[in-house]
């Protein structure tokens, strides 16, 4: 199987609108930032000490921008 074309995404936070990251994937690094933001952000609802990614993707907005 040919790999798909890379596809980019904006990931936002849902809490303050703001664009927080562009970019293919989302690993561990991504998700540490988007934690980081989501702590800072007054806008958001409070995250748990070790929260779940699902609590994370809750409050994130992922829009496909289409191919690199
Ligand atoms: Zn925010």
């Amino acid at each position: 199987m040919p790999e798909a074309p890379t596809r980019l995404f904006e990931v936002a936070c849902k809490g303050c609108q703001r664009s927080l990251v562009i970019v293919a994937r989302i690993r561990d690094q991504e998700i540490a930032a988007l934690e980081d933001h989501l702590r800072a952000c007054r806008s958001s609802e409070p995250l748990g000490v070790a929260p779940m990614l699902g609590e994370i993707m809750r409050r994130i907005q992922v829009t496909a921008l289409g191919q690199a």
